[in-house]
């Protein structure tokens, strides 16, 4: 008769249920129990089984753990050259604003005359160049003054070439002084300075200039000896439409070669 079975007891747990067939097997009492091989073979299989398991979760865990480290270092790198990019980025952007300062201020400097801080010829060129264009659209015309300082070589002989070039500031400031905000001047060369006096027909341009005239005469450089005079003459010529700068500051230079034989310290026109 076959034992009836036995009613299913508490589910055990794995540890307990191996300690419970380990020690079946070691009872002497069940030696020869036709069940003890096959319960030994499931024993073994089973040890196996677990012992691959093991190392399924170990290589699983190392790989898991090794994907976390690598995906960490990953996001650390990519944050890392993001703010290198965005460091050689500021500094490129210094770059370019301090490279965009120097070609300014080179530019400044190529239009500008040292001695005396106004506008040189190539500033005064380009102007006019541009005045003519403004006329040319059909823009009013201007009045051109052509400035030569009197005996200025015997300024320098006498009073010596600082002095000489302290003269041509003090004249550059009488004229930027005496002049209005939207007229044009500088320094043509040497002892010579232009000025453009846009939309002014030529009588009222004398006016002005005989302004800057008069504020020449009143400098009075400090000198070793007596107070140094200092005298400009003066061209003047208002601009033809369709005619070239060199037309233009020609006819100004007959004015003020005028001015010059007819005594100096005075302005004449054409
Ligand atoms: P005039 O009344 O006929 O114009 O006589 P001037 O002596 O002024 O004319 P001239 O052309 O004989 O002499 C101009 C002098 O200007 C000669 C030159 O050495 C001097 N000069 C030109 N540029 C400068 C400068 O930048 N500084 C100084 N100190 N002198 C200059
Ligand atoms: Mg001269
Ligand atoms: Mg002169």
């Amino acid at each position: 008769m076959p034992e009836p079975s036995q009613p299913p007891g508490p589910e055990l747990s794995e540890d307990a249920l191996i300690a419970r067939i380990e020690a079946l097997l070691a009872d002497p009492a069940h030696a020869d129990n036709p069940l003890r091989d096959a319960l030994a073979g499931l024993y073994r299989h089973s040890a196996q089984q677990r012992g691959r398991l093991e190392r399924l979760v170990r290589i699983s865990d190392g790989y898991h753990l090794f994907e976390r480290a690598s995906n960490e270092s990953l996001a650390q790198r990519y944050d890392k050259q993001l703010r290198r990019i965005e460091k050689i980025a500021r500094i490129s952007d210094r770059y370019q604003n301090s490279l965009r300062e120097v070609s300014e201020a080179l530019k400044e400097a190529a239009l500008r005359d040292p001695l005396t801080g106004l506008g040189n010829r190539r500033f005064l060129i380009e102007r006019i160049k541009e005045e003519n264009q403004r006329c040319a659209r059909g823009g009013g015309g201007y009045t051109l003054a052509l400035g030569d300082v009197d005996r200025f070589k015997m300024i320098n002989d006498r009073y010596g070439h600082e002095i000489g070039d302290q003269t041509l500031c003090e004249i550059a400031a009488c004229i930027r002084r005496a002049l209005r905000e939207y007229d044009l001047c500088g320094r043509w060369g040497g002892e010579e300075f232009l000025i453009v006096l846009p939309e002014t027909r030529i009588t009222d341009a004398a006016q002005v200039v005989e302004r800057v005239r008069a504020e020449i005469e009143r400098i009075a450089l400090p000198t070793v000896r007596e107070p140094l005079a200092v005298t400009a003459s003066f061209g003047l010529t208002e601009y033809r439409p369709g005619e070239s700068l060199s037309d233009t500051v020609n006819r100004a230079d007959v004015a003020l070669y005028r001015a010059k034989a007819a005594g100096r310290n005075r302005i004449d026109s054409v």
